[in-house]
């Protein structure tokens, strides 16, 4: 659980919430700041046109969807047990809270729940994000399989091409996610195979038993030679704490290859540092 979860919850809106235009605001930048749509700003602010903001004005931000829950603390209800409920850690819920005394919840006391999309969303690419909402996730789903491709280079296209023709992949890349590393794909970048949206097995491992409940990632990068580069890790850790969430794995549940493959492996290499990188998240 990194800080990185928590950049855009300052930002949520809550009901009646003011905003004032700032030099070089645009209705867009605004509206994802607070998580809401500019079209939601613009009817609640009677705008007449999105383009038409001056600094200095004053907009009324609407409650966004992914705008806080508010929880009213029932008899019995402990910290924990509320935070279970809704998918988050006590210490998130101390946190988003700014709680002195988590273990003194009074009756009616109001805890605010974090608009879940939003931080699930924390860290990866709107644009990803959205992607991967839209799927719909199929149950079973119950371990995030850590991988290098081997090669200096990659990317999707390229991967996909070569398990459908040189390894007789039917369905394609064995790989759900690919994060690039500057080389063929950007730095960082996060690729969806095409075995996602689809919600097919992996073929990553050797065992179809572990590829029908494992989500796999590759890493372009010969990590035998040099680390993952900071950005794919950071994206790494973004992308499987979504996963997470969205399929409810467990953290002791995220791995690498050579420590599930029924078959000797050294992927993800030895310069992969697993141990530092699974107590990170
Ligand atoms: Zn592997």
């Amino acid at each position: 659980m990194g800080a990185l979860l928590w950049v855009l919850v300052p930002g949520v809106a809550s009901a009646g919430e003011e905003y004032v235009v700032q030099k070089g605001d645009t209705l867009g930048g605004i509206a994802q700041k607070f998580a809401v749509t500019a079209r939601a700003i613009q009817n609640h602010n009677d705008l007449a046109s999105p383009d038409r903001i001056v600094v200095g004005q004053t907009l009324r931000i609407p409650p966004g969807p992914d705008a806080p829950l508010k929880y009213v603390v029932q008899p019995g209800d402990t910290l924990e047990a509320i935070a279970r409920k809704h998918g988050f850690s006590t210490r998130e819920l101390v946190t988003y809270n700014e709680l002195n005394n988590p273990d003194s919840l009074r009756v009616g006391q109001v805890i605010l729940v974090p608009g879940t999309p939003t931080v699930r969303r924390a860290g990866l690419p709107a644009a990803l994000a959205r992607e991967l909402d839209r799927t719909r996730v199929r149950r079973g789903w119950t371990h995030i399989v850590i991988h290098h491709s081997g090669t200096a280079r990659g990317n999707v296209k390229d991967m996909d091409r070569y398990h459908r023709d040189h390894r007789r992949m039917e369905n394609g890349l064995g790989y759900h996610f690919v994060i690039g590393n500057g080389n063929g794909m950007r730095d960082g970048e996060i690729a969806m195979g095409p075995r996602w949206p689809r919600q097919l097995d992996g073929g990553h491992l050797a065992s179809a038993a572990q590829n029908k409940y494992s989500i796999g990632i590759c890493l372009v990068g010969n990590f035998d030679e040099s680390p993952p580069t900071p950005r794919q890790i950071e994206s790494l850790r973004a992308l499987i704490q979504y996963l997470q969430r969205r399929c409810n794995i467990r953290t002791g549940h995220v791995t690498t290859h050579t420590r599930i493959n029924i078959r000797p492996t050294a992927c993800p290499g030895r310069h992969f540092p697993t141990d530092a990188f699974l107590r990170s998240l």
